[in-house]
């Protein structure tokens, strides 16, 4: 199968073309062809309206959108989540689980198994706790908090593979719990965390490269212990991810994490709930009321933040308008950057032989086609 998108604007990590084509074969971009090249033949040709193709989004935290939550167990709402997914440019997406019981993480593991696989693509699962601080639950629910347990991490990969565990470093053993998350192939990050500076270097020491969102429950930066804020703006080689909502994090915020990080080291996330793509009003997650309102979800208890309704493409128009960057530098943060975090290297750039993966914006940043592996799944 051949595929061409023509009369398209081409924009990939390092380079930008106007008026170009994509040509596909199978799955894999074969080659790109600019203004003036003669066009190949094909079986099936895409009108890319003068659209400008990007690698489609990674997502690597989402707990879900369109009212339904992937720690639901329920393989429906898997399939409208994966669907849904596609509507905001994200052609690959790591459910993410909650805090909650084996029982029900096994139950969620199990129903993302049977993902009809129709949407984006789901390569793996990203447990977010239960092994975190209870002092940094946020919305996370407090009574399903535990300590680093590798063994529960080894029965739930077995359901479903795991690709990357968010945990609180500073927790007894955290050390040790990086080392056998690395050498199982899975990405440990530091979440929902108290770490001082020197807890944070341990773990760092064993490998641990990853912050997840960055800033919202982690320890602040103070000039005696700069935390795991200042540990991310330190080293160079530590993955944020960052909820660019300018809600759980400040433009002024986002402007100083790429500023001192530069691009090469951030990841776009969502965070998203349930309520992704949904009217405000009231919502759960993991079990806690939560109140949607003015593009923020609290918990109706004490109005923590409770995750995002954040869609990926919002989160990269924010950080062009915010940090100024080339388009073809900030998309480096929305799928790139995640690919490498995960050790996947076949997605990410619009360049012969990786995966076709492309969103099809507009200048606004809206959504207009997404097409995962040469098949177009979305149209607006
Ligand atoms: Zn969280």
């Amino acid at each position: 199968m051949r595929t061409l998108i023509k009369n398209c604007n081409i924009a990939s990590p390092g380079f930008e073309i106007k008026n170009g084509s994509l040509f596909i074969e199978d799955n894999h971009i074969h080659s790109i062809i600019t203004q003036g090249e003669s066009l190949p033949s094909a079986d099936h040709i895409i009108d890319g309206q003068g659209l400008t193709a990007v690698p489609g989004f990674i997502d690597i935290h989402c707990h879900g959108r369109n009212n339904c939550d992937f720690a639901d167990g329920n393989a429906d709402g898997v399939n409208t989540i994966g669907e849904h997914k596609l509507e905001e440019g994200v052609t690959t997406v790591l459910p993410t689980t909650l805090t909650l019981s084996e029982e029900a993480l096994s139950d969620a593991l199990s129903a993302i198994s049977k993902y009809n696989g129709k949407g984006c693509r789901m390569p793996a699962v990203h447990l977010e706790g239960p092994f975190i601080n209870p002092s940094e639950v946020g919305a996370q629910n407090p009574n399903y908090v535990r300590m680093p347990d590798i063994g529960m991490v080894d029965r739930l990969t077995r359901i479903f593979p795991i690709k990357k565990v968010s945990f609180a470093p500073e927790l007894p053993c955290g050390d040790a719990f990086v080392t056998s998350l690395l050498a199982k192939g899975i990405t440990p990050s530091a979440a929902h965390s108290a770490a001082k500076y020197n807890e944070f270097a341990r773990c760092y020491a064993k490998g641990l490269r990853n912050l997840t969102h960055f800033c919202n429950q982690m320890s602040p930066i103070h000039h005696r212990d700069i935390g795991l804020v200042g540990a991310g703006l330190l080293h160079d080689t530590v993955y944020a991810e960052m909820i660019c909502d300018k809600i759980h994090t400040s433009a002024n915020m986002i402007q100083l994490a790429f500023k001192v990080k530069g691009i090469d080291h951030m990841i776009l996330i969502t965070d998203a709930m349930r309520a992704a793509g949904m009217p405000d009003g009231p919502y759960t997650l993991g079990g806690l009321d939560v109140i949607v309102s003015n593009g923020a979800a609290r918990l109706a208890s004490n109005g923590a933040l409770a995750g995002s309704i954040l869609q990926i493409n919002t989160a990269l128009r924010n950080i062009v308008e915010i940090t100024g960057l080339p388009l073809c530098d900030a998309l480096k943060a929305s799928s790139l950057t995640a690919s490498y975090s995960l050790g996947l290297n076949n997605l990410g750039r619009l360049e012969t032989g990786y995966l076709a993966d492309i969103a099809m914006i507009d200048n606004d940043f809206n959504v207009h086609k997404t097409i995962v592996g040469g098949e177009l799944r979305y149209e607006k």
